[in-house]
């Protein structure tokens, strides 16, 4: 990929070049009345000092921050960001501007979408993860009780910006938290981008990496938004993933970030795309060694399964009290609404421990 065009969704545009630039049209044009940037302390730290000069340190603009972490993805900030929209006199032609990882996309898109029956919202996505993931897609949401994205919408922002500049400050486990996403938009479909990523340095991921990788959710997200069909794609490495990464929170100190707890779930996953489809012995093999040399082993105890099966069964994905998964039947290649028995998953989870 050599000119990293624009990219269009939804009724949206993804920029790339220029971005923070055509964010500064976006928002002299666009026929607002007020705007607000939604931080959390780091990004108010390291990436809103960017922005303010980007947007010709304007006076017109207020500052929301929340705290940083997944602990703001919950109802009482959700009102905060509520009332502090009152307070500041938000009306209907106010914008939102998230710029934050995906807690700040995820919040501020669900509250945008809810406040006043639905304000404006624009992303400025700062994590890897939040580039090449959750900033694409429409979906909001926050979690109620440590149950993740319980509550949410489909809302559509009306543009992302994608600015590979505030990465420089990002810690290299958020970075690889992002990689896991973008290997496995490379597993699902497309497996000469697996292969460049595999040989390539993913501490430090190129621009042309990211623009690759949006470029595969957009596609996939553009032809089911509502994730009735290929959608489903998405959630490889997700239902082990998923209930690894919640164990992981209530358990752990130092949780699991997001993306190592994918990793996990797309090498058990991947196991059982072996076991149950046609992934050959071979892939299997690579693929857990990529992402084992990628990310730090997670000691998974076999007295944990049945909660972890639990966590599965609560998912929000599941129909009729089935747990489904994603698999690959080569690299590069998915099948979807695979039903997998409780048996199954704990032998994918004893691939893992057993490594
Ligand atoms: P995050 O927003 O919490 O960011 C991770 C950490 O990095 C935070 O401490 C944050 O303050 C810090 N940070 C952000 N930008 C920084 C920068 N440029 N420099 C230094 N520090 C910075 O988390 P995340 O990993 O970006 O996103 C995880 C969330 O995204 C989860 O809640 C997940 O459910 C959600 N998500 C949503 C979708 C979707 O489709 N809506 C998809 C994937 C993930
Ligand atoms: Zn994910």
């Amino acid at each position: 990929v050599d000119v990293m065009d624009t990219i269009e969704s939804n009724n949206y545009n993804i920029y790339f070049q220029n971005s923070l630039s055509e964010l500064a049209s976006f928002v002299e044009k666009g026929g607002y009345s007020r705007f607000f940037i939604l931080t959390d302390e780091n990004t108010a730290k390291y990436c809103l000092p960017l922005l303010r000069e980007r947007l010709g340190d304007p006076d017109n603009f207020d500052i929301i921050e929340v705290n940083a972490g997944e602990e703001s993805k919950d109802i009482d900030f959700c009102i905060g960001v509520w009332k502090m929209l009152i307070d500041f006199g938000a009306d209907r032609q106010s914008l939102l501007i998230n710029l934050g990882g995906g807690v700040i996309s995820d919040l501020g898109g669900f509250a945008a979408s809810t406040f006043k029956r639905g304000i404006d919202f624009v992303h400025v996505p700062t994590t890897l993860l939040s580039q090449v993931d959750a900033s694409v897609g429409g979906k909001t949401g926050i979690d109620i009780n440590s149950i993740k994205n319980i509550i949410g919408t489909f809302t559509q922002p009306k543009a992302v910006f994608i600015e590979g500049e505030f990465l420089k400050t990002l810690p290299s486990r958020q970075i690889l938290s992002g990689t896991a996403e973008m290997l496995k938009h490379g597993l699902i479909c497309d497996a000469e981008y697996w292969n460049q990523l595999k040989q390539s340095d993913l501490t430090t991921p190129a621009d042309w990496m990211v623009y690759r990788s949006v470029a595969i959710k957009n596609a996939v997200v553009l032809e089911d938004p509502n994730e009735k069909n290929i959608r489903k794609s998405l959630n490889f490495g997700h239902t082990i993933g998923h209930a690894v990464e919640t164990y992981s929170l209530i358990n752990d100190k130092d949780s699991l970030s997001h993306g190592e707890a994918i990793a996990i779930g797309m090498i058990c996953e991947a196991y059982l795309s072996h076991k149950k489809s046609s992934l050959s012995a071979e892939e299997l093999t690579e693929i857990t060694q990529v992402l084992m040399n990628l990310y730090p082993r997670y000691n998974l105890k076999t007295a944990d399964n049945t909660t972890l099966i639990d966590y599965m069964l609560k998912d929000k994905k599941n129909q009729n009290g089935k747990i489904n998964c994603t698999l690959l039947s080569k690299i590069g290649q998915f099948n979807i609404d695979n039903i997998c028995t409780e048996e199954e998953l704990i032998e994918g989870l004893n691939y893992y421990a057993n490594l």
